[in-house]
């Protein structure tokens, strides 16, 4: 295999054999001339033509070294190209070795230039989605604030509302003030999910006795609604908090999007929330578990479309997952499995 000189090598050689060729050439000039010929002038054209000679083969020589030079500045110059589609070739090592690091260099460069790049997107992403939970925040918190203002002032203006109309008012500013407690403690779960913040406290838990406890809860605000519990639950492995989180956004779902019975099966460790209404779009089941997802933007009674998302996060502490049934006017079915807790059953 061809092995490239060093610059020190290439020059030497070349210089012997240019030596070694003027004198050679010289040498049988001077044999074939006639003697009458050899004259000190004849010698001293001899000698500058040699010079010459000499001159001009350096600087054809030294033409080589600046291709060499050119090519390693071309590189530098076109510094964003691709070195590995077309291998520079050196005369000498010393510059093969200079190109071999540069683009060596280079090629680190790129990469640091890439992962700044995508660092940058990813900071842009977070700042998009702070914006944009920012607004949804302000959304949100809008209508109830709007609410207690409008009510109080009243209250406060007019003096001759009856008594009935006065606890009515007091009714809706507590209702209202209790939305917005509701949003704040999801808003501070949610930062707890982001932040890694939230623990899990497994525990040994039947879920069946919970749901029951979550499901009269819910009966006062939505009342004249049923939910029905039913099959047998095993005993799982789960936070209850967090559980009980789970439950009741699934429940309260499936009464907020339907008219029907809602029906929560136990069937061992795996858990379902049934209902019979709007259901959900092919389109969309994909969607719903995204933050600040909902299917009507416009419907601020439905909270921050955060519920679904935090739901989401809590299962997958526990390693599961929430599956999505759904079609749309029929109804939908969520459900997760929780890792059993064996033996004993309720
Ligand atoms: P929200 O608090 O707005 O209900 P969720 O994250 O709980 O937010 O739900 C996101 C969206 O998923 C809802 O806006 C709704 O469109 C859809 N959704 C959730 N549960 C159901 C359900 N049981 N039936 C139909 N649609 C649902």
């Amino acid at each position: 295999m061809y092995q490239a000189p060093t610059l020190s090598e290439y020059v030497v050689s070349r210089l012997i054999t240019l030596v070694i060729l003027t004198t050679t050439i010289f040498a049988l000039i001077v044999y074939f001339t006639p003697d009458e010929y050899r004259t000190t002038f004849f010698y001293v054209v001899l000698f500058f033509v040699s010079q010459l000679i000499f001159l001009i083969a350096v600087r054809y020589r030294t033409q080589y070294l600046s291709k060499e030079l050119k090519k390693v500045e071309h590189m530098i110059i076109n510094a964003s190209g691709n070195h590995e589609d077309k291998p520079l070739e050196f005369f000498t090592i010393e510059f093969a070795s200079i190109h071999k690091k540069l683009v060596g260099i280079l090629k680190k460069i790129k990469k640091r230039e890439q992962e700044k790049r995508k660092y940058n997107a990813k900071i842009k992403l977070k700042n998009r989605q702070r914006t944009d939970m920012l607004s949804a925040i302000a959304h949100e918190f809008r209508n109830p604030i709007a609410a207690i203002l409008g009510y109080s002032q009243t209250l406060t203006e007019d003096d001759e509302i009856p008594k009935e109309l006065q606890d009515k008012f007091l009714k809706k500013i507590y209702n209202n003030g209790e939305k917005i407690e509701e949003l704040l403690s999801r808003l501070l779960l949610w930062n707890r999910f982001e932040s890694g913040e939230q623990k899990l406290h497994l525990t040994q838990l039947n879920l069946k006795p919970l749901t029951h406890e979550i499901a009269l809860n819910l009966q006062e605000k939505y009342k004249n609604r049923h939910v029905a519990i039913e099959g047998v639950a095993s005993l799982v492995k789960a936070d209850k908090a967090l559980m009980e989180i789970v439950l009741k956004n699934l429940i309260e779902n499936a009464l907020k999007y339907s008219d029907e019975v809602v029906r929560v099966q136990f069937v061992d460790n795996t858990i379902k929330v049934i209902d019979e209404g709007i259901g959900i779009s092919e389109e969309n089941i994909g969607k719903v578990t995204k933050k600040f997802f909902r299917t009507d933007e416009h419907s601020w009674e439905n909270s921050m479309g955060l519920g679904l998302a935090i739901v989401k996060q809590i299962l997958k502490l526990h390693n599961s997952s929430l599956e999505i049934d759904s079609e749309e006017n029929k109804g939908s079915v969520f459900s997760f499995t929780l890792e059993p807790q064996p033996l004993e059953r309720h």
